[in-house]
């Protein structure tokens, strides 16, 4: 079967949108390729959310150290509710403030279509949908969801105009729609509902004293968190891991890397066998989580990890392998 190359050069093209761009933007998102598109916040750079292999490509684009869980984008309150669970202070904020700049953070649906490595592995998923018309109409177009980072590298600054995203990630994103400067030119703001209490994970373009005048008081994103909206909480396995291993010690599950598989583990799951790391990368929550559900069941004692290389997504597969094998506190 032939294989999209995991990686590859796309020719970039930037057009204004109509109907003819928007149908081939959702084509190209369904063939799991990275199209970048304006909100009323900042352009994005979208991925079919449902697809592993686009999400991380998406990630490897953007050239991120780490799986942030991403902004899962929908064209209406109903696919919204098909993905997560609303309590009354969430159905508000979505009867006030959507479409627009406000994202909320819930507990997710299970099953969910969602790609584990959209959410980060993690039991929620952040949800908004847009105001633009621009993106509104793509959603609708795609009929599916899409996670959408702001479309810049990783570390510069957000893109609030076309240019900016082909300035920034040329040869990275199949189409870019022009749909001219961003009204709001900031991010939109994250409210989590995980641990019950509404929290304001990050302020931006809505207001918190709106969102409070509806709903009463936000708590802080809490304890020593030093980037906004970054996570409430870690997908960790239980079972022990060990990570950089290169022989199988009895009673252990491996997590593979390469066509060079140590013998004898329990259970062998591999990242990818030709060596690909945007591959593993899509595949990296499914298998830790199978593997930690076999030492759940008893079929293994532990899981050992075989080195991955630092280069590309193999740093963020690294920094998540590093947290997952960590003491829990
Ligand atoms: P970006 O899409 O790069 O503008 O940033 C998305 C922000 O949403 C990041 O700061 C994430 O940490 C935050 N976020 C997304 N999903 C979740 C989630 N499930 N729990 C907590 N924060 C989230
Ligand atoms: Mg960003």
């Amino acid at each position: 079967m032939p294989r999209l190359e995991t990686v590859h050069e796309e020719e970039t093209r930037l057009a204004p949108p109509s109907a003819g761009t928007l149908g081939e933007a959702a084509r190209l998102l369904a063939e799991g390729r990275l199209v970048a598109f304006p909100t009323e916040t900042v352009y994005g750079l979208g991925a079919d959310a449902r697809n592993a292999l686009a999400v991380a490509r998406l990630y490897e684009a953007k050239g991120r150290p780490r799986f942030n869980p991403l902004i899962v984008h929908v064209a209406s309150r109903g696919e919204a509710e098909e993905l997560a669970a609303f309590d009354a202070r969430a159905s508000r904020l979505a009867d006030m403030f959507w479409p627009g700049p406000l994202t909320l953070v819930l507990p997710r649906r299970e099953p969910s279509p969602i790609a584990e490595l959209a959410t980060a592995g993690l039991a929620t998923v952040a949800l908004r949908v847009p105001a633009s018309t621009v993106a509104g109409a793509l959603l609708v177009e795609f009929g599916g969801p899409v996670a959408a980072p702001s479309a810049n590298p990783s570390g510069a600054l957000s893109p609030t105009r076309a240019e900016h995203v082909r300035e920034g990630l040329f040869g990275k994103v199949a189409l870019i729609l022009d749909g001219g400067p961003c009204e709001a030119g900031i991010e939109s703001t994250i409210v989590g509902f995980a641990r019950g209490e509404p929290r304001l994970l990050r302020p931006g373009a809505l207001p918190r004293a709106a969102i409070e005048a509806a709903i009463g008081p936000l708590g802080a994103a809490g304890g020593g968190i030093s980037a906004p909206g970054q996570l409430e909480s870690h997908y960790a396995p239980r079972a022990p891991l060990r990570l950089g291993a290169r022989d199988v010690r009895p009673g252990e599950a491996l997590l593979a890397f390469g066509h060079e598989v140590p013998e004898g583990a329990a259970l062998t799951l591999n990242l990818s066998d030709h060596g690909d790391l945007v591959d593993a990368a899509a595949s990296l929550f499914g298998h830790l989580r199978a593997l930690d559900a076999a030492v759940a069941a008893g079929r293994a004692r532990s899981i050992a990890v075989m080195p991955i290389p630092e280069d590309g997504l193999g740093e963020a597969i690294n920094d998540r392998l590093a947290r997952a094998a960590a003491p829990r506190s």
